[in-house]
């Protein structure tokens, strides 16, 4: 498997608008941090997981050529606003293409993009989606698939166990709080992503300090924390992230 990390950054993404902090003004490219989406690929199977809103530039960026299915971790903006590109895919590759989500998450794209799909404008240039409910774990290409459900208020998100052969990567970039058997499911795996958006608490997401004492106790053997606001500095979480723990950054790629 190998995963390209499309964005790393919170919902208003970074540098922030109208923002002089220092992470928002720093030159270092790392401290750029588009919404929050992967991109993993193996045996020429590639799944998109989720659509930010910056996805027509990411796809550009890392010259994303095909999408075999698309996986929802939850209906927020920063996670969805890019759906309506996926049109470009139908038309390459001249095909319907799969989105896998909560039964929630499909209902709210379906209320949101409510002309996907349907022949209700004739004519009208939009995504040919094949909406396909996550109720356990499944199976796409090669690699197997376990939902996660996580807290991220109000209600609840997805995060992803991948496996492939006898690679495990896990993927909660959006998390206010992890359950116990969550947390042992996901002990051991090769690669980890969890959210991790700043110091000060947050309602809905992870603290960096709650997310190190997750990190810990799934005990990967790398891990990277991702979904970051303007208040995590790139190079400062370098030097002071516990051994085995880095922060993620646009364009990181890694290979399983
Ligand atoms: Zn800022
Ligand atoms: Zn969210
Ligand atoms: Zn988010």
């Amino acid at each position: 498997m190998k995963a390209t990390f499309l964005g790393t950054g919170t919902s208003i993404g970074i540098p922030v608008i109208g923002c002089d902090c220092p992470v928002c003004r720093s030159e270092d490219p790392r401290n750029r941090r588009l919404r929050t989406g992967l991109f993993l690929e193996s045996d020429h199977f590639n799944i998109l997981i989720d659509t930010p809103p910056d996805f027509r530039e990411q796809a550009l960026t890392h010259n994303i050529r095909r999408v075999d299915a698309v996986l929802f971790t939850h209906t927020h903006a920063d996670h969805i606003f890019g759906f309506d590109d996926i049109r470009r895919f139908n038309t390459i590759q001249q095909s319907v293409i799969p989105a896998y989500g909560s039964r929630e998450s499909i209902a709210d794209l379906l209320r949101i993009f409510d002309y996907v799909g349907t022949e209700k404008v004739p004519g009208l240039y939009r995504p040919q989606i094949e909406f396909c409910e996550i109720t356990g774990p499944f199976k796409l290409g090669n690699i197997n698939i376990e939902p996660l459900r996580v807290e991220h208020g109000p209600g609840f998100a997805l995060g992803f166990l991948f496996r492939h052969g006898d690679q495990t990567f896990g993927y909660v970039p959006d998390c206010g709080a992890m359950p116990d058997e969550v947390v042992e499911k996901l002990s051991g795996v090769d690669v980890m992503v969890l959210d991790a958006l700043r110091h000060k608490p947050h309602r809905t997401h992870l603290t960096l300090e709650d997310s190190i004492g997750l990190l810990q106790r799934i005990a990967a053997k790398r891990s990277f924390v991702i979904h970051m606001c303007h208040d995590l500095d790139h190079e400062e979480l370098c030097r002071t992230l516990p051994d085995g723990i880095k922060p993620s950054f646009d364009g990181l790629v890694v290979e399983l």
